[in-house]
C-alpha cells in the first residue's frame, strides 16, 4: 500500500476585504516588465467597478473576461494559451483566476499549458504533467466546489470529461474573501453550496473514508448545516462559513473520493451540458437508496430555501442517449468503488442507472 503524497495550497489569505491585498501579494512575483499578470475574470463582473477597479494592473497586465455559461473545454484552454503566447514577449508572471469553479479551473489549466507543450487534452488523466506551471492564484467568488484547494482541473475534451490531476495543478496562492460572494444569485448559491454538501455526504459515506478525510468532511458538513439548515447566521457570517465549508469539503475529497451523484452528474454534463452544481442536485435528489439521511436532509434544505429543481430533463432521450450517459458514469470506476465497495459491478447495472436517469 502506498499513500498519496498530496500537495496543499502553500499560501492562503482569508478575510473580508482581503482582495485589497492582491497587489502586495503578487508584486514580488513579477518576473519582468514584459511578463504580465493575466487576470481571467468571470464576465459577470464586467462593468462591476466595485470589483474590477481593485484589480491591480501595471505594465502589460491584462484582464480577460470569460463567460461561465459553459464549463471549461480543452479547446478553450488551448486557444487562451495560444493567444497569450502570441501577444506577449515573455511568459506571463502569473495567471490569476477570479470567479467560480469554471474560472478557477481555467486558470489552473492555462497556467499548466503555458509551460507544457501540446493540447490540454493530452494531460487529462493522472500525473501526466511534466513541467511546473506558471505561478497561479485562485480567487473564488462563489463557494462550494472546492476547486480552490483541489489537485485537479476538470475539463471537457474531444473524447472525455476528465481532470488534469497533477502535483502542478493546485494554486500557489489562494485569496479567500467572502465579501466577493455577496451578489451570487440565490439559486446558484444553493446549487454550488450543495456541491460542497454532496462532497461531504459522498466522502463521509464512502468506503475510502479515513481519519484525514473524515476530519475535514465532518467540519464541512457541520458548516453546511449552519448555513443551509439552522439559518441563524448573519449574511456575512454565512458567507464566511460557506467559503470555509467549500475549502474543507475540497480537502475531504482530496484524500478520499466522491460517489454516485458525481458519477451520474458527469453523464448529464457530457450529454446535455448540465452544469456541475445543478446537475449534482438533480441526481442527488433521487439517491435515497444510496444516501438515505443525506438525501432526506437535502430535500428539507430545498424546502427551506424554496428551490425547485428542473424536472424531466431526460424525458426526450432515446436509448442511444441513455447509453452515452451510462458509459460516462460507469467509466468513473474509483467513484463507484468508493461509494459501493470493491464489488460495485454486481449491483450497479446499466438497467439500474437507466431507471435512475429516467426519473430525472
Ligand atoms: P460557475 O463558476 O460556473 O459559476 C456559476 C454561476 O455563478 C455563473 O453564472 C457565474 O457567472 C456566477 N457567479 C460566480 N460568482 C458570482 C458572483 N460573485 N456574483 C454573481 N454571480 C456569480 O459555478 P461553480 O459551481 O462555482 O463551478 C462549477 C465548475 O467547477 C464546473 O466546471 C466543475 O467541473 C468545476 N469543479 C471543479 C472542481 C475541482 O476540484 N477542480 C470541483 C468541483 C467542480
Ligand atoms: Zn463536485
Amino acid at each position: 500500500m502506498s499513500y498519496k503524497n498530496f500537495p496543499m495550497v502553500p499560501r492562503v489569505v482569508f478575510g473580508r476585504g482581503s482582495f485589497n491585498q492582491l497587489n502586495d501579494i503578487i508584486t514580488p512575483k513579477r518576473l519582468s516588465s514584459h511578463a504580465p499578470f493575466i487576470f481571467l475574470v468571470d464576465d459577470v463582473f464586467k462593468g462591476n467597478y466595485w470589483l474590477t477597479s481593485r484589480i491591480p494592473l501595471s505594465y502589460q497586465d491584462k484582464i480577460i473576461y470569460i463567460s461561465a455559461n459553459e464549463e471549461p473545454k480543452t479547446s478553450q484552454v488551448d486557444e487562451l494559451v495560444e493567444q497569450l503566447i502570441l501577444t506577449n514577449k515573455e511568459l506571463p508572471s502569473g495567471i490569476i483566476g477570479i470567479g467560480g469553479g469554471t474560472i478557477l479551473d481555467l486558470a489552473k489549466a492555462v497556467s499548466i499549458m503555458l509551460t507544457n507543450k501540446g493540447s490540454a487534452s493530452d494531460y487529462q488523466g493522472w500525473d501526466l504533467v511534466k513541467n511546473p506551471a506558471v505561478y497561479h492564484v485562485g480567487i473564488p467568488t462563489i463557494s462550494g466546489t472546492g476547486a480552490e484547494v483541489s489537485r485537479t482541473t476538470v475539463l471537457t475534451g474531444p473524447e472525455k470529461k476528465l481532470g488534469i490531476n497533477s502535483d502542478h495543478t493546485p494554486f500557489d496562492q489562494v485569496v479567500l474573501d467572502p465579501e466577493l460572494t455577496k451578489d451570487v444569485p440565490k439559486d446558484q448559491w444553493f446549487y454550488t453550496g450543495m456541491d460542497c454538501y454532496i462532497h461531504c455526504i459522498e466522502s463521509l459515506n464512502g468506503t475510502y473514508l479515513n481519519a484525514f478525510s473524515q476530519s475535514y468532511g465532518e467540519k464541512a458538513y457541520d458548516l453546511c448545516l449552519e448555513v443551509f439548515v439552522k439559518d441563524e447566521l448573519s449574511i456575512e457570517t454565512s458567507q464566511d462559513k460557506l467559503m470555509m465549508a467549500s475549502w474543507h469539503g475540497g480537502m475531504s475529497i482530496a484524500y478520499s473520493q466522491v460517489g454516485v451523484a458525481h458519477a451520474m452528474s458527469y453523464g448529464l454534463s457530457y450529454l446535455l451540458g448540465t452544469k456541475h452544481g445543478i446537475g449534482n442536485c438533480i441526481v442527488f435528489n433521487h439517491l435515497e437508496e444510496f444516501y438515505p439521511e443525506g438525501v432526506a436532509l437535502f430535500k428539507k434544505m430545498m424546502t427551506i430555501h424554496d428551490i425547485e429543481l428542473p424536472k424531466g430533463i431526460c424525458a426526450h432521450l432515446d436509448d442511444h442517449h441513455f447509453d452515452t450517459m451510462i458509459d460516462v458514469a460507469l467509466s468513473l470506476e474509483p467513484l463507484w468503488e468508493n461509494a459501493i465497495g470493491k464489488d460495485w459491478k454486481k449491483s450497479i447495472t446499466r438497467d439500474k442507472l437507466k431507471a435512475l436517469y429516467q426519473k430525472m
